[in-house]
């Protein structure tokens, strides 16, 4: 994805430094739909609003840092991914992207089932009322007492991730008196990243049990002679970020042939396949994304034309979309507090958050956009790397962006896309206080998840 420097541009160089950026946008001020959340829009006094309330009253109102989320975007995307894969399959959102009750309501409204990976998700999934056997439960160590609560919560299906928890949750299961539905996940020789998938060196990975060797046959084996479990189907998840279905291609071969083995050895066929999540979203203009009904055509015939294949009745499909659910309906709003020109090289503009709220540039050199909010803008583009007030070099929330050379101390600029894994993968570090997640819909805006306080803090320092 690394793009040559552009040689024309900001006021401080001649010839850009080497970094991911492209040419600097005609005008900064237009917003690309492509990474905004669909509601917002720049209204006539130049000023950003999503949900029909501009950003400065947010900022007023919320404070900054701040993650706005578009409710009517969520819920449409979450319907466009239920609706796009019919009544013959089940959409489970990837808890882990960004989990709240508000989030769980929205998701039981629209007729989405949950995927959750620990005590805590499971949880505020059960506290929000989500109906036990629409949760499936994940996880590479779930400890005994996490699957003794979903076993007993009644979850509609637990994740097997090893040997070991093969034979844990068939003991909780039968030790509470029931038969558990469970999936094996397996790995299947594919790991796929953003534009790519690599079939090598997959096996290599905490999660899963491997097709290669037999060993996903010798789980199979072990699974469907314990009388605890209900083995349902087969899961598999390849990686994230991914734009194209070639890898998921590769996957569902492979997953249909295990299946194929399991009928020719048990005389069973597992009644269900599911493929993961990991649909890529723009996080930036140069990303372009498949929509969920591609998706969902292309998953349904692949696995269909497997089964031809292999003279297997199709199962029925699941798939575990998180970033593509929630990801681009959600930005980061950030006060400008200093600005650092740096001769021949960008200028750093630091905003009253960081890594605690965005760890995602520091952990995966993800790329991101960003744009001046608070007010539009006539002055030159200028190549800027926003940062964070961490006590971190690598503190950095956008690497390489344009953003206007006026650009001031007490400006709103804001980070489109960080629905997914950025409140969710926050922390304290600095004991910065972690920001709020507030829904606007409507021409209303209100907290789903408050802003940290110090009290917060303190409460849990009990030394
Ligand atoms: C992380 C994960 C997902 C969701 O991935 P996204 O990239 O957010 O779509 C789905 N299923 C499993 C098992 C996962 O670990």
């Amino acid at each position: 994805m690394s793009r040559s420097a552009h040689p024309a541009g900001p006021r401080h160089a001649d010839v850009l430094p080497e970094g991911h950026y492209s040419a600097p946008p005609a005008d900064l001020n237009t917003l690309d739909p492509k990474v905004w959340a669909q509601t917002v829009t720049r209204t006539a006094d130049g000023v950003v609003s999503v949900g029909g309330i501009d950003v400065k009253a947010l900022a007023e109102e919320f404070g900054t840092p701040a993650y706005f989320v578009d409710e009517a975007d969520f819920r449409a995307r979450a319907r466009a991914w239920r609706t796009a894969f019919g009544q013959d399959a089940d959409v489970f959102y990837a808890g882990k992207a960004f989990l709240s009750r508000a989030i769980v309501r929205w998701l039981h409204e629209e007729g989405l089932n949950l995927d959750v990976c620990s005590g805590g998700e499971l949880a505020t999934a059960l506290s929000a009322g989500m109906p036990a056997d629409r949760i499936a439960f994940h996880g590479n160590n779930k400890s005994e007492q996490e699957i003794r609560r979903a076993v007993e919560a009644g979850v509609g299906r637990i994740v097997l991730d090893s040997f070991q928890e093969i034979v844990r949750v068939a003991h909780i299961a039968q030790s509470l008196g029931t038969r558990q539905r469970v999936q094996i996940r397996v790995t299947v020789g594919v790991e796929a990243h953003t534009h790519e998938f690599i079939a090598t060196a997959h096996e290599d990975q905490k999660f899963g049990i491997p097709l290669a060797g037999g060993q996903a046959a010798e789980a199979v084996r072990r699974a469907l002679k314990l009388d605890g479990l209900e083995l349902i189907g087969i899961h598999s998840h390849i990686g994230s970020q991914i734009f194209d279905t070639s890898g998921f291609e590769v996957a569902a071969h492979r997953v249909v042939g295990l299946l194929k083995d399991i009928r020719d050895e048990h005389g069973v066929e597992l009644p269900e396949i599911d493929l993961g999540g990991g649909l890529g979203i723009a996080y930036t203009s140069d990303d372009d994304p498949r929509e969920p009904h591609e998706i969902a055509k292309a998953l349904t015939e692949i696995v269909n034309r497997e089964c031809e294949a292999a003279r297997l009745r199709a199962p029925r499909i699941s798939v575990e979309p998180g970033r593509a659910i929630v990801g681009p309906t959600a930005f980061t709003l950030y006060e400008v507090g200093t600005i650092k020109p740096l001769d021949g090289l960008r200028t750093y503009v630091s905003v009253d958050g960081g890594m605690s709220d965005n760890i995602r540039t520091a952990l995966y050199d993800a790329e991101y956009s960003v744009a001046l909010v608070s007010r539009t803008s006539d002055a030159e583009p200028m190549l800027a790397r926003v940062v964070g007030k961490h006590c971190e070099s690598g503190d950095i929330v956008v690497k390489d962006a344009f953003l206007p050379a006026d650009l001031a101390p007490g400006d709103l600029i804001a980070v489109p896309a960080t629905g997914a894994y950025c409140r969710s993968m926050a922390s304290n570090y600095n004991h910065v206080l972690r920001p709020p997640v507030v829904a606007v819909n409507d021409g209303e805006a209100r907290i789903i998840v408050r802003r940290e306080t110090e009290d917060d803090l303190l409460r849990l320092d009990v030394g």
